[in-house]
């Protein structure tokens, strides 16, 4: 078989004596229409008494609607891992690590003990609940509490 055309759908037809053959088609609709029309003859006997044949190889510049809903699956999760390693980097350019003191840190800064200024570090999920009791604010980021250790 070769491809040819753009947009063309190629299905497998037989006549009524069962002589296979192939049609191009625009549609599945030009191919009922002619088809009932009486358009499409069988290249061996002239019987215009076509079916279409199931399994049909099909060429077409689209892709299918699922293959596609897929890859925009794919760019969006792409686009989202994207988004979170720019942030991890900002977070990292624009905090100070101070390790597992970081509870501790946090408190001295949210009640003025410390210098104020954005800081990162590492904090049990209890660590954090009582930050968050406390009014300090605290954003977990999962996935980088490894970062940290990796850029020294
Ligand atoms: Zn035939």
């Amino acid at each position: 078989m070769v491809a040819a055309g753009k947009n063309m759908i190629v299905f497998d037809l037989a006549c009524d004596n069962n002589h296979p053959f192939e049609g191009w088609f625009g549609s599945a609709d030009d191919f009922t229409l002619q088809a009932k029309a009486g358009d499409i003859a069988c290249p061996v006997c002239g019987s215009v008494e076509i079916t279409r044949q199931l399994s049909a190889p099909y060429v077409n510049t689209r892709s299918g609607g699922k293959q596609s809903d897929e890859s925009q699956m794919v760019s969006v999760a792409n686009a989202a891992q994207e988004l979170k390693k720019k942030f991890i980097d900002h977070v990292l350019n624009n905090t100070e690590d101070v390790g597992h003191r970081f509870p501790e840190e946090a408190r001295r800064i949210f009640y003025k003990e410390a210098p104020e200024r954005a800081i990162r570090g590492t904090a049990s999920s209890q660590e954090v609940g009582e930050l968050k009791e406390e009014g300090i604010d605290v954003m977990a980021i999962p996935g980088a509490p490894a970062l940290p250790e990796k850029l020294h």
